[in-house]
């Protein structure tokens, strides 16, 4: 087993991470910002070194300072958690090259996925589905462009092979947009992620967001743990998100489970990964992999009884998947509620001191924050300050802890959008099940 791991992140998952290496008795380096000396892992960490000022470019995402304090504190790995540096494929490699342990994937498997293009065509030929679209990247060939898309039908999108967090892509409803459209959308591309390469998909009008949760080890061991629906979204960002997926049968999405089982065995993945699909119409469409821990692995963990971040640190250590294929049973029905600091309306970050906690507690009720009576929220990261995770035995039950924990749960100090949870929790469509990636916006009224 490593013996000592540095955690590359902050707030909650650095703190989930943090957990998972005192279990497996490893010891950590906390590594954190001039605007994060107070974080709860900072305080429980063996060791803990400042790597920068509060921007998190500086900070987070400077990687010769994060290698350096793997280096001071003689640590063996290092857990990039998500966001800031988990999915830089740079990082990865500087990591294995100065001899340490990069608890993730390999670096050229974490490119492979960057590049949505790369990533498409790999899945295509390891037999998962994909959203119709071009082969390959489009040219300035603006005549091709537009027969592609008319092969496609329209609506169409572009969207840029390098690009993330919901950014680079358009959607075009007829041939009169489309010049304009490709023209923007790479300008677009290139400025936000240094690459103008676009590729084209069929825009899916109605679909929900399926995602399937694999782990990988050294010795060609691959498991799935079966799906998550993360529909429940508001400018792509994921709100709520439960498992399994409501409405849709078993068979269907074993069948697609084991497609990606067999898709990493032939890239030759390694670690926890996430397969995300668009699915309309009864049909799974590939659109990307994320290769690290995902902020909603909890529910998850709630209906295997596999705790994944311990598993991604004994498949870094070399060690097999404790879990074949059949030991794993799906057991009730799980809910995660983000938790973020921001205005439940407007929805504007809402950072500060908060001056009442009281978290909320009983059966089936898990509670994965760093926040605590008296921090001070810093203005300059993700407003997301903690997750409110649900269990039962069945999906009604579920909804009805939720609805009990976010009447217990007091944040006082600052906004929270647990007013938007407590109102989704009574909401007929989201009860009912299977709602899209769209419903959250209309409901709000933004769409
Ligand atoms: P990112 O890496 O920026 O998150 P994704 O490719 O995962 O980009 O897409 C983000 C979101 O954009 C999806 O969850 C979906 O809401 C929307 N989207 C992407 N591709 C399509 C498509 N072909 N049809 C409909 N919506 C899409």
């Amino acid at each position: 087993m490593l013996e000592k791991v540095v955690i590359a992140n902050r707030g909650e998952i650095a703190l989930r991470i943090l957990r998972a290496c005192h279990e497996l008795d490893i010891k950590t380096v906390a590594v954190f910002s001039e605007a994060d000396r107070n974080q709860k892992h900072v305080l429980l960490a063996d060791e803990a070194v400042c790597i920068g000022p509060a921007a998190s470019v500086d900070s987070y995402m400077n990687i010769p300072a994060v290698i350096s304090a793997a280096e001071v504190t003689d640590s063996v790995g290092i857990h990039p958690g998500y966001g800031f540096l988990s999915e830089n494929p740079d990082f990865a490699e500087r990591v294995e090259q100065s001899g340490f342990t990069f608890i993730g994937p390999r670096s050229d498997t974490i490119r492979l996925m960057g590049s949505k293009i790369s990533a498409r065509e790999s899945m295509h030929d390891s037999g998962v589905p994909c959203v119709p679209g071009s082969e390959g990247s489009l040219t300035d060939d603006l005549a091709e462009t537009a027969r592609i898309a008319k092969d496609i039908g329209y609506p169409i999108i572009i969207k840029a092979s390098g690009g993330g967090g919901g950014r680079g892509m358009r959607v075009v409803h007829s041939e009169a947009t489309l010049r304009n459209a490709v023209s923007l959308t790479r300008s677009e591309a290139q400025a936000a992620f240094n690459d103008d390469t676009i590729y084209m998909e069929k825009y899916l009008e109605n679909p929900r967001h399926i995602e399937i949760q694999v782990l990988a080890d050294t010795h060609g061991n691959v498991i799935h743990l079966g799906e998550r629906d993360c529909s429940m979204q508001r400018r792509n960002q994921k709100i709520l998100e439960e498992a399994p997926a409501p409405h849709i049968k078993d068979r269907q999405k074993r069948k697609i489970s084991e497609q990606c089982v067999d898709a990493c065995k032939k890239i030759g993945y390694v670690n926890a990964g996430t397969f995300e699909f668009l699915y309309e119409d009864g049909q799974f469409y590939f659109i990307e992999m994320n290769t690290r821990v995902q902020v909603e692995h909890p529910i998850t963990e709630c209906i295997t009884g596999v705790d994944i971040v311990k598993e991604q640190l004994r498949i870094a250590s070399g060690e097999k998947l404790s879990y074949r294929q059949s030991d794993i049973h799906i057991n009730g029905h799980a809910i995660e509620c983000r938790i973020n600091a921001e205005d439940p309306e407007k929805f504007i970050p809402s950072p500060g001191t908060i001056t009442h906690y009281h978290p909320p507690g009983g059966p089936g009720i898990r509670v994965d924050t760093h926040v605590y009576q008296g921090y001070t929220i810093p203005p300059h990261y993700d407003s997301l300050i903690g997750k409110l995770i649900a269990h039962a035995e069945t999906r009604e039950l579920a909804i009805q802890r939720m609805s009990m924990a976010l009447s217990e749960i007091v944040i006082d100090g600052i906004n929270t959008n647990i007013p938007l949870h407590r109102n989704l929790m009574k909401d007929a469509a989201f009860i009912a099940g299977g709602t899209n990636i769209h419903y959250l916006e209309k409901k709000l009224g933004i769409k």
